[in-house]
């Protein structure tokens, strides 16, 4: 199956994609590895917004889990994002992409508040744009957030960059005989409870009709190749496209 082109993704990375090989927080040549990547498919001329979680920080279910309340825990999640976006910032800037970083928690004195019409205003320009803060609500993940800002902004997909190199029939670490899957059904993902994004993520897309592409971000020059259609990944999309 030819893979449809794509002009403009959104590229979403989980806030483990900064960590590197420590247990947390945030590794800065791993942030500036990642950041050569998101360079290079800028450079091949893609339009491209990114989110990044915050689990290398702080998870919301982790705090509820000690008895914190959910949605103070889950604020905290989402400015651990935020401190996620300003390092992606910076590493991009240091190689002179020009980029902007908005908060759907406005927080004037760090970044802009999240403003559609300002956002699409700077893809047109050419800088890439970084949503942090998810969805600016408690009970979400910045999966749903990556899929919310892939609608609004109207991208022609979403880009999961993981440490697997697609969606498999049973977890690669651990069974050696697990099969990649080429595509997928959205319907599919979602019976199958199969391990992409959360549910709330994934049937935004499918009823918005952008494909998710899962990919590995851990492989140098992965993410341009993807995008060019010729690395290794798995395509999430509704049937009638494929
Ligand atoms: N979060 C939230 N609402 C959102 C996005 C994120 O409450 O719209 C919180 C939530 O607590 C989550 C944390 O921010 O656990 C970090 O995001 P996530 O777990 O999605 O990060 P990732 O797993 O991608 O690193």
């Amino acid at each position: 199956m030819a893979r449809p082109r794509f002009k403009r993704i959104l590229l979403k990375l989980s806030g483990e994609a900064a960590m590197g090989d420590q247990d947390f927080g945030i590794e800065p040549e791993t942030v500036a590895r990642v950041a050569s990547e998101v360079k290079a498919a800028k450079d091949a001329g893609y339009e491209l917004c990114l989110v990044i979680g915050g689990g290398n920080i702080f998870r919301g279910m982790a705090g509820a889990a000690k008895g914190m309340d959910r949605a103070t825990a889950d604020y905290m999640g989402m400015l651990a994002t935020v401190m996620n976006a300003l390092a992606m910032q910076d590493a991009l800037e240091h190689l002179g992409v020009e980029t902007r970083v908005q908060s759907a928690i406005p927080m004037a004195s760090v970044c802009e508040p999240y403003i559609r019409r300002r956002a699409e205003r700077h893809l047109e320009k050419g800088r890439v744009v970084i949503f942090a803060a998810g969805t600016g609500s408690p009970y979400f993940t910045t999966d749903s957030g990556a899929a919310l800002r892939a609608a609004e902004m109207k991208c022609d997909a979403l880009f999961k960059g993981t440490s697997v190199d697609g969606v498999y029939d049973a977890d690669p670490k651990k069974v050696p005989t697990a099969r990649r899957y080429e595509t997928l059904d959205f319907k599919r993902v979602l019976s199958d409870d199969l391990k992409v994004m959360d549910a709330s993520a994934v049937a935004l897309c499918r009823d918005n009709n952008i494909p998710i592409v899962v990919f590995s971000i851990r492989e140098k020059g992965n993410l341009a190749k993807v995008l060019a259609g010729e690395g290794v990944s798995t395509i999430v999309q509704n049937e009638e496209q494929s």
